[in-house]
């Protein structure tokens, strides 16, 4: 990186001890609350002026947010590793350009019309109000950014209850939103947060008369309990996304997709490359290319056993292993290796928990499978359902086609890394909520937004 590290070190810790003060409520950051009730009260009364203004005035306050979020990539980067200890910093630079660059604003919000004998019907789409936002810890400040854009772009405000264990850098993008609608001359709190979120405060949220949409983005628990809320609920719920090659693929490219997209950010991505399965008549060249030219290590049976007993613990994911590096995951469990290696690969049956668990760190199993057939079904297998996302690498149509209709996610990426799917070396929008388990898919401003129908009768039909 061209920055000075030593200067980027000295504005992160200027900016975690403001965030310290604010907690201490001497300087309280814009939009960050004690008391759930307050902020939604807040955001309800931003939300009465953002409903009334053009959308030339809502887009300047997104112009501005997409450019202090491209100001505070790199602060916003280093604070979320600092504090959740999850992730790659320079991928997350990556991920913050690619939130302020490429999620959509308001352009997503059309108007649909017939015009005829009997008159003018058009459908708009109108806001919500003031809509709820629960995020996760993987990717913090991009959702928090991407979240508000969309929503603001809808003539919303938002609430967020963001994971506790990312409340810092989660905080410093809702002040960083504020100040932007503040200096393009919208209101404060057109996102609001809690300086502590708890599961009371979210359960307010999830409760509360003034909030009539949820956006979950997070594990199945948190999809699940917006789900029984009685509100409608975006449910942007987890994967475990299989990427499938078969004999027609470009091998070495594959092997070079399929890491590349594993290790992005520590494999944090809910749309990241979990498991590879791999027809048995290429097995054997992808893995050799993954290692000698991708920085694969290869793990022995021991070193799977005591990956197991390391990741997995009888509660469930080890926290302490996730979003970690491969270099770090060996070292838990007492393998020294250079820092070039990036992924750890081994060969397993479908069941290895290593492999049917959503582990989100670079450990990549290879389940090895007869024919296409075969690969499919056990892709179907692995993906549990989640209807997420699933990757293949194939130069057969036929393949592609029958593999998009078996495995139904809402994400389906070819011959390329995964992340191609949200805008990033690939074509279309950027979205870091998608929305799996309710069908909405990838979420954009037009989410957020209700159909509403006005309709003219034998009038205003000019043609
Ligand atoms: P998490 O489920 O632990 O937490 C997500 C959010 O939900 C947090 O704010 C947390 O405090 C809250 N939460 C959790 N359980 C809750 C409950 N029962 N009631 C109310 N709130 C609850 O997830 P995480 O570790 O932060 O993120 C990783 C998970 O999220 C993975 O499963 C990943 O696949 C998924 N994810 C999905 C998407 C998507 O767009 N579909 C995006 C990012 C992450």
């Amino acid at each position: 990186m061209s920055v000075n590290e030593n200067m980027v070190s000295d504005i992160v810790k200027e900016v975690m001890a403001r965030i310290g003060m604010s907690e201490a409520s001497t300087t309280p950051m814009r939009g960050i609350f004690n008391d759930m009730n307050e902020a939604i009260a807040a955001a309800k009364k931003a939300q009465q002026v953002v409903k009334k203004m053009t959308m030339d005035q809502r887009e300047k306050i997104i112009s501005n947010i997409r450019r202090k979020a491209i100001e505070n990539a790199e602060v916003m980067a280093r604070m979320a590793v600092e504090e959740t200890g999850m992730g790659n910093v320079g991928h997350k630079i990556l991920k913050n350009r690619l939130v302020a660059e490429k999620t959509p604003g308001t352009e997503d919000i059309t108007t649909t019309a017939w015009s005829g004998d009997r008159g003018l019907t058009l459908v708009e789409m109108g806001p919500f109000g003031v809509i709820g936002a629960i995020t996760p810890c993987t990717n913090p400040t991009e959702t928090v950014l991407c979240n508000s854009i969309g929503m603001l772009a809808g003539g919303n405000t938002v609430v967020f209850n963001p994971h506790p264990a990312a409340v810092k850098c989660s905080n410093f993008a809702v002040n960083l939103i504020n100040e932007a609608s503040l200096e393009a001359g919208g209101p404060v709190n057109v996102a609001c947060s809690m300086a502590k979120p708890t599961m009371e405060s979210s359960a307010i949220l999830m409760k509360h008369k003034d909030i009539p949409l949820i956006a979950a983005t997070g594990g199945p628990g948190v999809v699940t309990a917006v789900l029984s809320s009685g509100k409608r609920g975006i449910g942007a719920g987890a994967g475990n996304p299989p990427a499938l090659v078969d004999e027609t693929a470009d091998i070495q490219k594959a092997a070079r997709d399929i890491v590349n997209g594993c290790t992005f950010d520590n494999n944090l991505p809910c749309i990241a490359e979990k498991e590879v399965v791999a027809v048995n008549s290429i097995c054997d060249r992808l893995m050799k290319y993954m290692i000698e030219e991708q920085g694969c290590y290869l793990a022995s049976a021991e070193v799977q056993k005591k990956l197991v007993d390391c990741v997995l613990t009888p509660k469930g994911l080890n926290r302490k292993c996730v979003g970690r590096d491969a270099k770090t995951l060996l070292h838990m469990v007492g393998v020294e290796v250079p820092s070039n290696i990036r992924c750890i690969i081994f060969e397993g049956e479908k069941e290895h928990p290593l492999i049917s668990e959503e582990l989100m760190m670079p450990i990549l199993g290879i389940v090895r499978v007869k024919d296409f057939e075969e690969g499919v079904e056990t892709a179907v297998w692995l993906e549990h359902g989640n209807r997420h996302s699933a990757h293949i690498h194939s130069k057969n149509i036929d393949n592609i086609t029958a593999y998009a209709k078996a495995i139904d996610t809402a994400i389906l990426v070819k011959n390329a890394p995964s992340y191609a799917a949200i805008g990033f070396g690939g074509e279309g929008f950027c979205t870091f909520t998608i929305a799996s388990r309710t069908g909405e898919g990838l979420t954009s401003a037009s989410t957020f937004t209700k159909r509403r129908r006005c309709t003219m009768s034998d009038s205003l039909c000019i043609r």
